[in-house]
């Protein structure tokens, strides 16, 4: 049985099964080492997650017994690449709320993924005085890629501004997305402040308006289960680095209407049915966007990390990071003008943390953590423009996954505390 939560997180209605976190651990040979003479602490998931065993079994596994280019071999090794290949687009299909496979495009991450729509999309639909609508916490990947389209086809730029807590503000939505307005584009959970966006609510108002809506999900679809349907989304881009899989690797996912009327954005071998010097026709979905060969191995081996995903259930994952993020909540209050932003409800966010010491540079906290084997990311997080409207220029920034339990916030917190001592604050 499954229901639907506020922000479109599938939830279930029985409850979720705790992640046995020492078991999960043991899975992941990175983290059983020590570094500057402490056990690792990996709290920079958001940035890209470790890999489990299995996922790296599976990138040898290719490697050593399966390896040959995908889709025109007539040969036995070029049928088992193409078919784990294959096997792995249906199962993001799969993953993604039961869509058609046709309708996954794999790329080498959500960057690349925002930069074909910009291009393909973008170019054919977006015209002069159009307007192209974002937020305020965009992420680069998710704000160059339209800015350059609005420069190329001299159309407008729009944000939806955020409020001070950290959630997007509505208030004006109907201002902002006009009839002029061909794109919305916006995150699924911010990489900054862990706010979990009402992309639904956004996506619905974008549609009485005539836009389509793309959905950044590169944040989100690590840690809950992903309906693109459910969203409302026309497209969702997303990468499997963050997902326990291997770099490289993205998804670009589209309703097959609207993928069908694009051009192609990069062109070479296997996008094509039939080259001439005087006539080009295309390949089918979806390979009419999988120009040249691929991450073959590293598509194969995202296979095996949705399947270490599935079998831990993405409820579950998401439920267990929000007891992290809680608790982290509880002890970092213990440290006095630590200012954590973003939503304070845990319920309206991810498990990434971002915070600033009242004296202390991001740089320095995460150097210090460093030292004592705790990985974190401090700076702009790709994405400037919130720092300017949250008036930093850098935070520093804790995120979690499945491997994390709270005695690694223990330690960041304690690390924290050490630090205000050594700095003489
Ligand atoms: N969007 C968001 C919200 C991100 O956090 C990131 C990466 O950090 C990206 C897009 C880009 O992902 P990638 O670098 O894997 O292409």
């Amino acid at each position: 049985m499954s229901s639907k939560t506020k922000n479109n997180i599938v939830s279930t209605i029985e409850p979720p099964v705790e992640l046995d976190v020492a078991a999960i651990r043991a899975d992941f040979p990175i983290l059983d080492q020590k570094i500057n003479g402490h056990t690792l602490v990996y709290l920079d998931s958001a940035a890209s997650s470790q890999k489990p065993r299995e996922v790296i079994n599976a990138l040898l596994e290719h490697y050593r017994h399966n390896h040959s280019n995908i889709h025109r071999g007539l040969h036995t090794l070029a049928e088992r690449s193409t078919e784990g290949y294959e096997k792995t687009r249906s199962h993001v299909a799969q993953f993604i709320g039961g869509v058609p496979t046709e309708e996954v495009i794999f790329t080498s991450g959500a960057t690349e993924s925002l930069n074909l729509l910009a291009y393909a999309w973008g170019d054919l639909n977006v015209h002069e005085g159009d307007e192209i609508v974002i937020t305020e916490m965009e992420h680069h990947a998710n704000i160059v890629p339209w800015f350059q389209l609005a420069q190329r086809r001299k159309a407008i730029l729009k944000t939806i501004p955020i409020t001070v807590c950290g959630h997007l503000d509505l208030s004006n939505l109907d201002t902002i997305i006009t009839p002029r307005t061909k794109i919305v584009a916006l995150c699924h959970m911010s990489n900054v402040l862990g706010t979990i966006n009402p992309v639904a609510e956004i996506a619905e108002a974008a549609h009485k308006k005539g836009a389509i809506v793309v959905v950044d999900a590169a944040q989100s679809a690590p840690h809950t289960t992903i309906d693109v349907r459910a969203l409302g989304a026309d497209f969702v881009a997303f990468s499997s680095h963050k997902m326990l899989g291997p770099t490289g690797v993205g998804v670009l996912w589209g309703r097959s209407e609207l993928l069908e009327e694009m051009p192609p954005f990069n062109t070479g071998g296997e996008m094509i049915r039939e080259v001439r010097f005087d006539k080009i026709t295309w390949n089918e979905l979806p390979h009419k966007f999988e120009a040249g060969t691929p991450n073959i191995a590293g598509v194969i081996a995202f296979d095996a990390a949705l399947s270490y995903l599935d079998k831990l259930g993405m409820y579950n994952i998401h439920h267990h990071e929000m007891e992290i993020t809680r608790y982290a909540f509880e002890r970092l209050s213990e440290l006095d003008g630590l200012e954590i932003q973003g939503p304070q409800v845990v319920e309206d966010r991810g498990g990434t943390i971002s915070f600033t010491d009242p004296v202390i540079h991001p740089h320095d906290i995460s150097t210090f953590l460093d030292s004592h084997g705790i990985a974190i990311r401090a700076g702009h997080h790709c994405a400037q423009p919130l720092m300017r409207v949250m008036g930093k220029v850098a935070t520093a920034r804790a995120s979690c996954y499945v491997y994390n339990d709270k005695s690694e916030i223990d330690a960041l917190v304690d690390c924290l505390k050490d630090m205000r001592k050594y700095f003489g604050v």
